[in-house]
């Protein structure tokens, strides 16, 4: 899976992604089975689809992208206690090339935002690859319940075009947002 953009309009971030094949979880049933025992709540995600599965259900043949939407969704959710999110995965094969997708999810928050992106598709690619263990959810979530705490305004509304090159400034871009940022563990603490 490669992003190949990422846009800001209005309250949403709008993904486009470009997937090998296979493209549904069908034939990658490891796929759904890791993320759900690393995420558990996802389980318990509303998803509108054709049959009226629950996503649980869903999640054993759908396109792989749709569960990315899920998950950027859930890592949002989780964040910012839940604010009813919303997303949707749609792709037109007739104008755009085979394996083309496009998530669009709700993105209240700028910063966390773009580190659940950031994050799912590590968690989808490390899960894929069979390596879990590889991402440590606890303390990826304490970096984006940080990055929370900033104003959204602290990062620019500005889409992303070559999510390569912004994915290796990223890392040092969230290190600078969290210098300037109070760590929220040391809230409450008296003196
Ligand atoms: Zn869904």
């Amino acid at each position: 899976m490669e992003i190949l953009r990422i846009a800001f309009e209005e309250e949403k971030l709008k993904i486009t992604l470009r997937m090998a094949e296979p493209f549904n979880t069908r034939d990658k049933p490891h796929l759904a089975r890791g993320l759900f025992r690393l995420l558990p709540r996802l389980k318990k995600h509303r998803c509108f689809n054709d049959g009226n599965l629950s996503f649980q259900r869903e999640a054993a043949a759908t396109e792989i992208a749709h569960l990315m939407e899920h998950l950027v969704l859930e890592l949002q959710a989780v964040t910012l206690c839940g604010r009813g999110i919303r997303g949707v995965t749609y792709w037109n094969w007739r104008e755009e090339p085979m394996g083309q997708f496009h998530v669009d999810v709700d993105a209240p928050h700028t910063a966390v935002a773009l580190g659940a992106v950031w994050l799912a598709q590590r968690i989808i690619r490390a899960v894929d690859e069979r390596c879990p263990e590889r991402i440590d959810v606890e303390q990826e979530l304490r970096v984006l319940r940080r990055l929370a705490q900033l104003p959204s305004e602290a990062l620019p509304r500005v889409g992303i075009e070559n999510f390569a090159r912004w994915e290796e400034d990223w890392v040092r871009q969230v290190a600078e947002l969290l210098a300037t940022a109070p760590d929220p563990s040391l809230v409450g603490v008296p003196g």
